[in-house]
């Protein structure tokens, strides 16, 4: 969809840019050692944008030291109190998030929006299905998709009429069909870049599965500018699984795409620990966009991994190394893993 371009720190969404990875830290934000070594982590691990939860001035104020240490744009999230939001972004923060909803009065509202408009950071107005207003719960006969659209267009106009227009909106519902729909209904009616993602959607599996169906169905539309994932879990796997999605449907490249086969009464390989360890090991090979198999055995194996740059095929006891299609060593299983490594090392590049 065709969205404003907006600057995050040294990064932009929309416009037809790339879609961005954020995650948000669960560290206490005011433990700045802590908040760094996470972000580092994160930024690693993929993540182009941070965000930090500011419950108290303490939080809002330790974003100038964080800032100092990281190289990926901050983002404050702010309920309630907009004296915080004013003290984030004086602090350096490089965007904030808030519901303007629960800032209270449009006075409030408004020193936050000067704030902002003083430093041109941009406002994230985020709405969520767990918080819609009273009035729009009882029009619709509910919490519904139209409902939280209407919210988030409400927020965005009382900001946009205070003279701001440096925006990017959320919707969030752990409903995914409710989400996709909003998001469907929200991208004819703004060109803000839309920040995606499924809130609350569980753990790591739960989480997983309903992030990749919810945003697949919503990213392939050619809508969403940036997304997080949420999973209650370590915010690394947030990324993880934000990077895979991306890449699954061809929206990102880079990195290696690790097929397996699902095991099978053929299989005399510890297979499964295989194909995990490997999965593991390629992390550090992110300059690399090839596919890598692990198959469990002679029959099937080199034929399917064929299809990869770089694979192998379970024997008894013992594998094959399979580079282009062609069967180039046989091993013992427990090499295998070092063989891969090996080859990865000196895959040119
Ligand atoms: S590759 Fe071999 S072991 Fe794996 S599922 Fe296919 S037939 Fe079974």
């Amino acid at each position: 969809m065709n969205t404003k371009e907006v600057k995050i720190g040294n990064k932009v969404i929309g416009g037809g840019n790339p879609i961005l990875i954020q995650s948000m830290c669960n560290t206490k934000t005011q433990d700045v050692a802590a908040t760094v070594a996470q972000i580092k982590e994160l930024e690693k691990a993929g993540c182009d944008i941070i965000r930090v939860a500011c419950p108290d001035m303490e939080a809002a104020k330790a974003i100038a030291e964080i800032k100092k240490q990281i190289n990926i744009p901050l983002v404050a999230d702010i309920h309630f109190d907009y004296r915080l939001a004013i003290a984030a972004i004086e602090n350096g923060a490089d965007k904030i998030r808030i519901n303007p909803g629960n800032i209270g009065s449009t006075d409030r509202i408004k020193a936050v929006v000067d704030a902002a408009k003083a430093k041109n950071i941009p406002i994230r107005v985020g709405v969520n299905s767990g918080s819609l207003e009273k009035e729009l719960v009882e029009k619709y006969g509910g919490v519904t998709a139209e409902g939280l659209v209407e919210s988030a267009l409400d927020k965005v106009k009382i900001i946009e009429d205070l003279g701001y227009d440096n925006l990017v909106i959320s919707i969030k519902s752990s409903n995914v069909m409710m989400c996709v729909k909003a998001h469907e209904l929200i991208a004819d009616k703004t060109n803000h870049p839309l920040h995606v993602g499924i809130t609350e959607a569980g753990t790591l599996r739960a989480g997983n599965i309903k992030s990749a169906c919810g945003l697949a169905m919503i990213l392939s539309q050619g809508i969403g500018d940036t997304i997080r994932v949420s999973l209650t879990g370590a915010p690394v796997e947030e990324i993880k699984t934000a990077k895979l999605i991306l890449k699954t449907l061809g929206l990102r490249t880079g990195g290696i795409e690790v097929v397996s086969c699902p095991t099978c009464g053929r299989t005399q390989i510890d297979l499964i620990g295989l194909a995990n360890k490997v999965e593991t090991m390629v992390e550090e090979f992110s300059d690399l966009n090839i596919k890598v198999a692990v198959m469990g055995c002679v029959v099937n194996g080199p034929g399917e991994a064929k299809e990869a740059d770089l694979g192998v095929a379970g024997g008894i006891g013992e594998g094959l190394l399979i580079k282009h299609g062609e069967i180039v060593r046989k091993m013992p299983e427990t090499e295998l893993l070092d063989a891969l490594r090996e080859e990865l090392i000196n895959w040119p590049r």
